[in-house]
């Protein structure tokens, strides 16, 4: 980052996300494969570099969303395999196999337009068998009255020429909640996959050579379904209901400049919609950072922020590019000081939950104009 452009950046330590790699794959059973979830830009944090380090600690998977992040990581020289989660067009099919990119294939229809793609071409497209056992999203359907069609149906897109299965897999809907039913339910859409697997290996006389379920909720929670290979994402970047539990860490500091710092009479009122009013005579800061930097507007008049040796709370509207702190009990901060909104002193999770959401969300939400500081 140009010096003297520092307005706002997010700070992303590359030896954190080390160390949750590590730790995550000290919990993983002996011999289950670690796929690397860097979708969204690795949830905000740089796909291409996120991909790098894992490429040197030895993991042996990666999952994006869609093509275009796929490519971005065979352009910037990664060569571990990627699985795309989601849709592609058959169209591509030739674009997939040539940057030797696998699909997640979701219903027979979808298995059979790859096949004529692939078979039209002479190529093999290699694939992952995606079953919906509860998420109730992409997936062959094989939940209850659906089972015996489930199997019949994988079976055939398996058998089909043009394409090479290397894995079978599905996704939690609660694994990450607390209670009772949430476990039991997660405990139910593991068993109808192992089932489900069971039977077309059985009919098909075939074995899927990597089975997997485990994202972070599972990870944590459900060792025991760690299967061939595990499929975190959030706790790769140091967040998760327990991260606590092995030890991670966060790898993303948001962090702002105080562009100017005014006195206000009592009275005045701040910002869009005059939805703040001083109440004492107040040093108030404004911070370079808004709602199109990824600050979500609805956290206006209710969060603060890490500044100087304590937290300075935030007044009014946030607007796009900016929003304001009352400095009034933090004299020691000046203008040009960093201020964090979140990272290290400044909570992710507190933040999400004034804003009603997860950390999953203000993460991806980080903006493409905030550059991306990376610490080695
Ligand atoms: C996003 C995603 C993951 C990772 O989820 P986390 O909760 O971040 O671990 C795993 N599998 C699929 C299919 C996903 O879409």
């Amino acid at each position: 980052m140009n010096d003297m452009q520092k307005r706002t950046w997010a700070e992303i330590s590359l030896p954190n996300i080390r160390h949750n790699y590590r730790a995550i794959r000290a919990a993983l059973p002996k011999g289950c494969r670690f796929l690397g979830v860097v979708k969204a830009d690795a949830y905000g944090h740089g796909a291409l570099a996120v991909s790098k380090l894992l490429q040197d600690e030895g993991a042996e998977y990666l999952a994006v969303s869609c093509l275009d992040e796929a490519l971005e990581l065979r352009g910037g020289g990664i060569t571990m395999p990627i699985l795309i989660l989601g849709h592609t067009p058959h169209e591509y099919t030739e674009t997939l196999i040539d940057n030797d990119i696998m699909q997640t294939v979701s219903a027979l229809a979808k298995a059979e337009e790859y096949s004529a793609a692939a078979t039209a071409l002479g190529k093999t497209l290699r694939i992952h068998i995606k079953l919906d056992t509860g998420m109730s999203r992409l997936g062959f359907l094989c939940a209850g009255d659906y089972f015996e069609g489930g199997v019949e149906n994988v079976a055939r897109s398996i058998s089909l020429p043009g394409l090479e299965t290397e894995g079978v897999y599905t996704h939690f809907a609660v694994s990450d909640a607390p209670g009772e039913e949430n476990e039991a339910y997660t405990r139910a859409q593991f068993r109808l996959f192992t089932d489900l697997i069971a039977e077309v290996e059985r009919r098909a006389a075939f074995r899927f050579p990597i089975r997997h379920c485990a994202n972070s909720g599972a990870v944590l929670h459900y060792p025991e379904m760690a299967l061939d290979m595990a499929r975190p994402g959030l706790l790769l970047y140091g967040y998760g209901d327990d991260e606590n539990k092995l030890g991670l860490r966060p790898c993303m500091r948001l962090v702002t400049t105080v562009s100017t710092i005014k006195h206000y009479e009592p009275g005045t009122s701040v910002s869009y919609g005059r939805r703040f009013v001083c109440q004492r005579r107040t040093r108030m800061g404004v911070l370079a950072i808004g709602y199109a930097d990824g600050l979500p507007r609805i956290l206006s008049n209710r969060c603060s922020f890490a500044a100087g040796e304590g937290f300075a709370p935030q007044c009014g509207s946030i607007c796009m590019d900016m929003c304001m702190v009352d400095l009034t009990d933090r004299p020691e901060v000046h203008v040009g000081d960093e201020v964090e909104i979140f990272g290290e002193r400044s909570d992710l999770n507190v933040l999400a939950e004034i804003a009603g959401t997860i950390p999953y969300e203000l993460l991806c939400s980080v903006y493409k104009r905030v550059p991306r500081v990376y610490s080695a």
